[in-house]
């Protein structure tokens, strides 16, 4: 259970080379898990420890997604974590309104590969990160955000505070829509009938159908970098470029309730299994100092999301350079954007002198180019000021160096920004109107 750099789900696909003892198990549609009670009908995503499949639960005539894991005995081992921290999410939550994916059933599958463990879930819909991309990269309208971020709150402060869990790698991969955007893609709204035996020929889940490619090709796009706030070396403050408009998606349709998944990496708050945490962009500045984490971790990856979700872009996304390392450059845009770190705090961690001297100043990374977020918003998104303002006054708090000083999820659900209904759309109109002309 390690952290991983970039994420697995959305990049490529999961390739053959897993696909043997200890790895992967290869499913054909069609193919009947738990004695015949579930029936794989298409693969929805995958990750480093696992794949997952839209399954026909014949038991209950509904879908569900059945996650199957690599079968070599860290990864059951993580499955095992997996399902004791889903049990407990579960049973906290009878009425299934705290914003968290449900576990359904579990059990083994033997295959070719070994054992797998499966675990059954609810079946939601696409991943933050795939509305971004569907709504090309702009930011969403605020009271779309509004009503995401209302959702990944309600699921940290029940977390945090009901259960003693800490998520761990929070990012917009890992909270999904409750629905899917296409209806092609929705088993239910497309009106297809579920596949319940294995067709002849077909292929296994390595990918190989004409669809796989095509969705291949699309993964292999690259994800789009960033907010630069301004390129480390050469450029000048103040030339910001504006993001160029494309035509827009109508995204009225569709239904911002979302969850949060994957707890593969979450942990108890008093026992805790990995120093290094969270995927690098949402990865919060005491885990790059080692200084100790809590809760507040995964406020800090909340506020990168929020500030994604708005802005289409995502909050920091270092890179290592001449000289200098992917964590000194990341330490180097949080203060460009937050202000420069306390001394005592970025003093503080057992990895503070790769980094720091011991004014508190960075030792390759000199001089920086200081920013505010509210000028951000308005400068490089075009955001009204008053907009700005507002949401810079609930995303600040949160982005705080101090782990102890930002506010808890519950804090954050009375914030009177989440509580906003004003400027509606004209927000969304005026900055495209400021873009174009
Ligand atoms: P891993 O632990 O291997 O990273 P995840 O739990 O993140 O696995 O699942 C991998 C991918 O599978 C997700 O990014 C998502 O696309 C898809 N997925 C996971 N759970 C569900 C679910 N309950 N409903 C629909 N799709 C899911
Ligand atoms: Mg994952």
């Amino acid at each position: 259970m390690s952290c991983s750099s970039s994420s697995g789900s959305e990049e490529d696909d999961e390739g053959f080379d897993s696909y043997r003892k200890g790895g992967y198990h290869a499913v054909r549609l069609g193919d009947p898990f738990a004695g015949g009670r579930y029936i794989a009908q298409r693969k929805l995503g995958w990750g480093e420890f696992s794949t997952v499949w839209l399954a026909y639960d014949t038991r209950t005539s509904s879908y569900v997604a059945l996650k199957i894991q690599k079968s070599a005995q860290q990864f059951a081992q993580a499955a095992l974590h997996e399902i004791e921290l889903l049990s407990a999410i579960a049973g906290g939550d009878p009425d299934n309104s705290k914003c968290v994916v449900h576990l359904i059933d579990h059990f083994k599958h033997t295959g070719p590969n070994g054992q797998h463990l499966c675990m059954v879930l609810e079946f939601l819909g696409d991943s933050l990160l795939r509305l971004i991309k569907y709504n090309h990269y702009e930011g969403l309208e605020l009271n779309k955000v509004r009503e995401i971020c209302r959702c990944i709150l309600t699921s940290l402060d029940y977390m945090h505070r009901e259960l003693g869990m800490i998520h761990t790698d929070l990012k917009p991969e890992n909270i999904l829509l409750c629905s899917t955007i296409d209806t092609a893609k929705d088993p239910v709204r497309s009106g297809l009938t579920p596949i319940l035996e294995r067709p002849e020929g077909n292929l296994n889940g390595g990918g190989g159908t004409t669809m796989n490619l095509i969705e291949k090709k699309l993964k292999r796009r690259a994800r789009r970098a960033v907010a630069n706030i301004s390129e480390r070396r050469g450029s000048m403050v103040g030339t910001v470029e504006a993001v160029p408009s494309k035509a827009g998606r109508n995204m009225d349709g569709i239904d911002m309730r979302c969850k949060v998944v994957d707890f593969g990496n979450a942990c108890w708050a008093d026992k805790k299994f990995a120093e290094e945490i969270q995927t690098r962009q949402y990865r919060a500045p005491e885990v790059i100092l080692q200084s100790g984490y809590s809760f507040s971790v995964d406020m800090w990856s909340f506020g990168c999301i929020a500030f994604e979700l708005s802005t289409g872009d995502m909050l920091f996304a270092p890179k290592d350079g001449n000289g200098y390392s992917e964590d000194e450059d990341h330490l180097a845009r949080m203060m460009e954007l937050l202000g420069k770190m306390p001394r005592k705090i970025a003093i503080g961690g057992a990895r503070s002198k790769d980094f720091f001297d011991r004014h508190g100043d960075l030792k390759r990374i000199r001089r920086l180019k200081y920013w505010t977020l509210e000028r951000l918003l308005i400068d490089k998104y075009r955001f009204p000021e008053p907009e700005a303002r507002e949401f810079a006054e609930f995303l600040s708090p949160i982005l705080d160096f101090a782990p102890e000083k930002r506010p808890s999820a519950q804090e954050c659900l009375q914030h009177p920004w989440l509580k906003l209904r004003a400027h509606e759309k004209t927000e969304q109109e005026m900055r495209k109107l400021h873009i174009n002309g």
